[in-house]
C-alpha cells in the first residue's frame, strides 16, 4: 500500500503555536515523519499538497450521552426509557457517527441506556460499523431519591430506569460497577450531589464517603475509569482524595481544588456551554432564576483561566441531547470557552486534543501530531489557532482515522 505524504502543511499538533510549511508522512494508520520539507519521497507514495491548510490531531468530546434524544420524545417518557433499546442503538450511532464527521475521533461516554454504549463499541470494532475511538459508558450510578430517582411517580414501581441504576451502600456500588464492566462499560457515572440543572444544592452529599470510595475502587480493580456529577467543594475534595478520574461540572472550582486538580492530575470537565444556553431560555420565563445561574456561571467563567494557567486537565464535551443542546452542535462551546471564558483558541486546542488522549491513557498513540502515533488527523480550512470558528463550522475538509479519510475528502 502506497504511503500518504501532505505537503504543505500548517501543522497544529495539539501542544505548540502553528508552524508552516510541514511535510507528514503517514504509512498504513501511523505518522511516520513529520518535518521541514518533503524528504524521502518514493515514487508509489500519493503527495497531497494542502497549499497551506491545517492539519492538527483528532478532538475528543469527553462528556458524551449517546442515547439523549435531542428534544425528540421530550417529556414523554422517563429518563431512557424514551425508545426501545435497539431504537436507542440506532440514535447513538447517528450521532457518533456524526461527532466523527465533525473531528471528534475520540468519544468518551457520561452514562447511556440499556446497555447501547458497549454493543456499538464492539460493531465499532468489528469494522460493522464506523465511528469514533468510543470509551462506552453505562447506566448513570444514584442512590435512592436522587433526582434521576425522582423522574418518575415512585408508584410505577419499575425496577430501575433505563439510563440509571439505584445503589444504596457500598456493597451495592461495588455489585454496580462490576455488572457494568461486565457488560463492556469502560467509563463509570455516579451522581455524587445535585447541581448543575439538577434540581438541588451543590452542597449535599447524595453518596456517603464509603459508597463513593466503594465505587471508586471497584471501578479501578477492573481498570476502568470512573466520574462523577459533582458540584459542591466538599464532595469535589472528597472525590478527588479518593481517586476519582474525572470530576464532570465541578461547579465549585475555587483555588484550593484548583490546586489539588492540579496536584493529582484529576481531569475536569466543566461544561459550562449548556448552563449558557439554559441561562439565555431561562432569561424571558424567570429573570430571577437566569440571574442566579450567571452568578454560578460567572463564577467558572473566573475560574477556568485559573485552572489553565495552573494545569489542570480541562476537557471539552456537554450534555449534548439535553432539552436545549443538540447532537451535532458539538462546536457551539469551543465559541463559550473563547468567547465568554476567555481561553486562547489554542489552548482550548489543546484541551481537545491532548488532554482528550491523556484521559483515555492513549497519550502514545493519540492526542497530538508527531512520529510514531496513530494518524487520526483533521485538515481543516484556515488557523483554528486564530479563529476557533474555523473548528465549529462542522465541516472539516477531511477527517483521518488511522490514516483513512472516514469523512470529506483530501484535496486533489
Ligand atoms: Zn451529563
Amino acid at each position: 500500500m502506497s504511503r500518504l505524504v501532505l505537503t504543505n502543511v500548517n501543522l497544529l499538533d495539539g501542544d505548540s503555536p502553528p508552524v508552516s510549511n510541514r511535510t507528514i508522512v503517514i504509512d498504513g494508520d501511523r505518522i511516520v515523519s513529520v518535518g521541514s520539507h518533503p524528504q524521502g519521497i518514493e515514487e508509489a507514495d500519493r503527495v497531497v499538497d494542502l497549499a497551506g491548510r491545517t492539519v492538527m490531531p483528532g478532538m475528543a468530546t469527553c462528556h458524551y450521552h449517546s442515547t439523549y434524544p435531542s428534544g425528540m420524545h421530550e417529556g414523554v417518557a422517563p429518563y431512557g426509557y424514551e425508545y426501545p433499546p435497539g431504537y436507542q442503538a440506532l440514535i447513538a450511532h447517528r450521532n457518533l457517527l456524526t461527532a466523527l464527521e465533525q473531528g471528534y475521533t475520540i468519544v468518551v461516554g457520561a452514562g447511556a441506556a440499556c446497555d447501547v454504549d458497549p454493543a456499538i463499541r464492539q460493531a465499532i470494532d468489528d469494522g460493522f460499523v464506523q465511528g469514533p475511538r468510543f470509551t462506552p459508558s453505562g447506566r448513570e450510578l444514584s442512590t435512592t431519591g436522587h433526582a434521576n430517582d425522582l423522574l418518575l411517580p415512585w408508584y410505577w414501581r419499575l425496577p430501575t430506569l433505563g439510563a440509571a441504576r439505584n445503589c444504596d451502600g457500598p456493597e451495592a456500588f461495588t455489585l454496580a460497577v462490576r455488572e457494568e464492566a461486565k457488560i463492556g462499560v469502560e467509563v463509570i457515572k455516579l451522581f455524587v450531589t445535585r447541581g448543575h440543572l439538577v434540581p438541588g444544592g451543590n452542597e449535599v452529599m447524595e453518596m456517603t464517603r464509603d459508597e463513593l470510595a466503594a465505587a471508586i475502587d471497584a471501578a479501578h480493580s477492573r481498570q476502568i475509569l470512573i466520574r462523577g456529577h459533582i458540584t459542591g467543594k466538599r464532595a469535589i475534595m472528597l472525590a478527588i482524595e479518593l481517586g476519582i478520574d474525572i470530576v464532570d461540572h465541578c461547579d465549585e472550582m475555587d483555588d484550593e481544588v484548583i490546586a489539588a486538580l492540579a496536584e493529582t492530575g484529576t481531569s475536569v470537565v466543566p461544561s459550562v456551554h449548556y448552563p449558557k444556553v439554559v441561562a439565555e431560555f431561562t432569561e424571558a420565563r424567570d429573570p430571577d432564576a437566569a440571574a442566579e445561574m450567571r452568578r454560578g456561571l460567572q463564577f467558572m467563567f473566573d475560574a477556568l483561566p485559573k485552572a489553565e494557567a495552573a494545569g489542570v486537565r480541562l476537557l471539552l464535551g456537554d450534555d449534548y441531547g439535553g432539552l436545549r443542546l443538540r447532537h451535532g452542535d458539538y462546536g457551539d462551546e469551543l465559541h463559550t470557552y473563547v468567547d465568554d471564558v476567555g481561553i486562547s483558541p489554542l489552548a482550548v486546542i489543546k484541551w481537545a486534543t491532548r488532554h482528550g488522549a491523556e484521559v483515555i491513557s492513549r497519550n502514545d498513540d493519540l492526542g497530538t501530531v508527531a512520529a510514531g502515533k496513530i494518524a487520526d488527523l483533521l485538515v481543516i480550512d484556515g488557523d483554528p489557532s486564530l479563529d476557533i470558528g474555523l473548528l465549529a463550522d462542522k465541516n472539516p475538509v477531511a477527517v483521518l482515522k488511522g490514516g483513512e479519510v472516514v469523512s470529506g475528502a483530501l484535496p486533489g
